[in-house]
């Protein structure tokens, strides 16, 4: 369903009492400050999520997702966690795709594919990201690029699963670097990502996914950001690990 939402992506940031002493500030905050219509998703590295969900747990429109996971089950990945994992710890969401996944950790589509299969079937949210790098946006290829990303991992979906999953367009460009797509970039791919869902699930199934904007998001850009008619909300790196700047950006729409 499509709702306002600001997801908070920690990365390989905090340690335990950071984590802790940061997701209760924002939980504190958001219960006195936010009202019903947004939804926020603390998002904090593996170590902490436990904890994390356990203070999250009874706070409406609070939810904890993973930053990314295996997927198959269980089995010899060293290293690696899966969907079934973090269902066990009452996760709700999981990052998949986010361009630093893409490009340092080489997950192709077909991957990131697969990851979207296994967290549908463990009943978790897939927060899927997609988004050009800067070449591609000087040579005006970035509709064509976004497509295919989102072709290639997610148009094998039923309508009905397609529509259990939150997008998250990140141009590779705005993430960490302080640019920040204007409200006219971002409105434009938002709605052509809209139109292609439309074209291939129906206009009903357009409208009602959530597609969040992701890239140097900050509580002095996002009301603009948030009022574009395409954008539902935020992923948001950086400014997650401030508590009064990330609620600030939930008070944005
Ligand atoms: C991100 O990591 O998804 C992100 C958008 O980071 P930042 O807000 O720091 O650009």
């Amino acid at each position: 369903m499509r709702r306002n939402t600001v997801a908070g992506n920690w990365k390989m940031n905090t340690n335990r009492e950071e984590g802790n002493k940061l997701s209760s500030e924002i939980i504190n905050m958001a219960g006195s400050e936010l009202n019903s219509e947004v939804d926020l998703i603390l998002i904090p590295p593996f170590t902490h999520a436990f904890e994390v969900q356990k203070l999250a747990t009874g706070n409406k429109n609070i939810y904890v997702g993973a930053q990314n996971c295996h997927f198959e089950d269980s089995g010899a990945f060293t290293g690696e966690v899966s969907p079934i994992m973090l269902k066990g710890i009452n996760l709700s969401h999981v990052v998949l795709g986010h361009s630093e996944r893409r490009e340092i950790f080489n997950e192709s589509n077909e991957t990131i594919k697969k990851k979207v299969d296994a967290v549908l079937k463990h009943n978790l949210t897939p927060i899927f990201c997609c988004g050009e790098p800067l070449g591609i946006r000087e040579k005006g290829t970035q509709n064509a690029y976004v497509s295919s990303q989102i072709e290639e991992s997610l148009f094998h979906l039923s309508k009905l699963d397609f529509e259990k999953i939150i997008i998250a367009y990140e141009p590779i460009w705005a993430i960490g670097t302080g640019l920040t797509a204007s409200p006219l970039q971002a409105q434009e791919m938002h709605r052509e990502i809209r139109s292609m869902i439309a074209k291939k699930y129906g206009t009903e199934t357009a409208q009602n996914i959530s597609i969040l904007y992701g890239g140097s998001v900050k509580p002095d850009n996002a009301k603009e950001l948030f009022a574009c008619e395409d954008v539902d909300g935020g992923l948001v790196g950086g400014a997650s690990l401030k508590s009064r700047g990330f609620v600030d950006i939930a008070k944005s729409f």
